[in-house]
């Protein structure tokens, strides 16, 4: 799978199973060639005289000799066996996904069809495609770089408005450009560095201690700011896990229906139903949210009950926001106090439910609420203020708006892990010039960070990196 390899490969690029279209896909050398002995064009021209990137329709077959191309009576006869009537397009290298010549066979979606294609197309000469294989070779081939790569991963798999949107800047390599700006300024350093170490003897300056030290900060910077985006970015791509806790019978699950306008959870009047933790996804003001509702944290000797308590712990450990639910249509126990200070170092809503009947007490009564904690009074059962729990949920996930967010963010932990790294040497870098140590030290320091941005990017990559990105892809992609 180096560039440059005569390997040609096929894939299905259509989910399996039956559809209206299905799409084989070939990229190498040989696939104009491989392709060209089992499609006939109506026009009965070869495949090696079309133009690039338009489709001409073709009868698509298998029975005819595929130990050489057809010659010119035998495109003009008819197929041995024709499976389909079909639409090909040829993209010629380097114009393609892949920056090698790619054939698309676009068929109808049977199974037969497809599968009597590929194995055609192998039994001349081409092999089946590893998953993620085109677009590995669309990075090695240098069409995308790696980050791009994944944005492609990304953009298929997106679940939300905000994800898409994030994985499409990825995809254009916004991230990319400000990583190669900054690589760009760190080069450019270490150039002067190294001048300076080959010309020591002479003792020229080739770049002074304040322009190293604007630089590294400058780049230092930029790369907080980057690594500043990824909880926001991890939650928009990710989705966020919000948990729900409260005493029993405050309306927990009722709650969790009514955010997921259905029935899933069982809501019972019996006290501590909810057992495990459940877990549901839900999309709230576009965000993807994995709810789940826990069972109390009451104190209890029933195991199974224990179980679950034991659960809700790990649950709110993993949190990223935390719903405190309320009665307010009764008087407040110990055992709410106790919720209130077991999560009251966790990025939390409290929820007064119940708000159809009486209420019993007002925000006053919860004893010393930290500043600007929020608080939603609101009604599971009539959906009276859900809205506005959706919205204040939204707000504390992502407190920036949407205008605000514009640019890159981090969405990705190995591009977080990578630019943490970065951060270090380049802190490395810093204290070096500071104590003004031996300039090796400063150029090791420049050439770490150098590669650390490098990864992200693809510019410095293994075979282990490549590997484990690309298989995280379908095959045909
Ligand atoms: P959980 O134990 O905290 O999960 O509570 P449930 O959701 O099972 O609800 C306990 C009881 O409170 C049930 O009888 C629900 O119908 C009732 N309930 C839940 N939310 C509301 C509400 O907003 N208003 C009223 N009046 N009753 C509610
Ligand atoms: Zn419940």
């Amino acid at each position: 799978m180096v560039p440059g390899s005569d390997d040609t490969i096929c894939a299905v690029a259509t989910p399996p199973g039956e559809g209206g279209v299905a799409i084989v896909r070939v990229s190498g050398p040989h696939a104009v060639s491989l392709v060209d002995r089992l499609v006939r064009l109506r026009s009965r021209r070869s495949l090696a005289t079309v133009r690039s990137h338009c489709l001409y329709r073709a009868e698509v077959g298998v029975g005819v000799d595929s130990s050489s191309p057809l010659n010119d009576s035998e495109r003009k006869a008819p197929l041995a066996i024709s499976l389909d009537l079909a639409l090909v397009v040829v993209m010629r290298a380097p114009h393609s996904y892949t920056g090698e010549d790619v054939v698309e066979v676009h068929c109808h979606g049977g199974r037969l069809i497809v599968n009597r294609i590929c194995e055609r197309l192998v039994v001349d000469g081409a092999r089946l495609a590893e998953p993620g294989e085109f677009t590995r070779r669309a990075f090695l081939n240098g069409r995308l770089d790696l980050s791009q790569a994944e944005g492609v991963l990304e953009v298929i798999q997106a679940r939300s408005d905000e994800s898409l949107r994030l994985a499409q800047e990825l995809l254009r390599g916004t991230l990319s450009g400000e990583i190669n700006a900054l690589v760009e300024t760190i080069a450019g350093l270490l150039a002067r560095v190294e001048a300076g170490i080959d010309f020591v003897e002479e003792d020229i300056a080739f770049v002074s201690e304040q322009e190293l030290i604007g630089g590294l900060d400058r780049t230092i910077v930029a790369v907080d700011r980057l690594l500043a985006t990824w909880e926001e970015g991890r939650i928009l791509r990710n989705g966020a896990k919000v948990v729900i806790v409260g005493r029993p019978n405050v309306g927990k699950s009722s709650l969790l229906n009514a955010l997921l306008r259905s029935d899933r959870a069982i809501v019972t009047a019996i006290p501590g139903t909810t057992r495990d933790v459940l877990e549901e996804s839900a999309l709230i003001e576009g965000l993807a949210v994995r709810l789940s509702d826990t069972a109390g944290v009451r104190k209890s000797e029933d195991p199974i009950e224990q179980e679950g308590i034991r659960r809700t712990g790990l649950a709110l450990e993993e949190a990223d926001l935390v719903l405190v639910v309320l009665d307010g249509s009764e008087e407040l126990i110990s055992e709410d106090e106790e919720i209130l200070c077991q999560t009251e170092q966790r990025r939390r809503l409290i929820v007064v439910n119940k708000c159809d009947r009486p209420m019993r007490w007002s925000r006053e009564s919860l004893s010393s609420l930290p500043e600007g904690q929020m608080v939603v009074t609101l009604s599971a059962r009539t959906g009276e203020n859900l809205d506005g729990l959706r919205r204040q949920v939204a707000r504390t996930l992502v407190p920036r708006s949407l205008e605000a967010r514009e640019g890159v963010m981090i969405t990705k932990l190995r591009h977080k892990q990578a630019l943490e790294r970065a951060s270090e040497s380049l802190h490395s870098a810093k204290a070096s010039v500071v104590g003004r140590l031996a300039p090796e030290f400063l150029a090791a320091d420049l050439r770490g960070a150098l590669d650390f941005l490098g990864e992200i990017t693809g510019r410095v990559t293994t075979d282990d990196i490549l590997d484990r990105i690309f298989s995280e892809f379908c095959i045909g992609k």
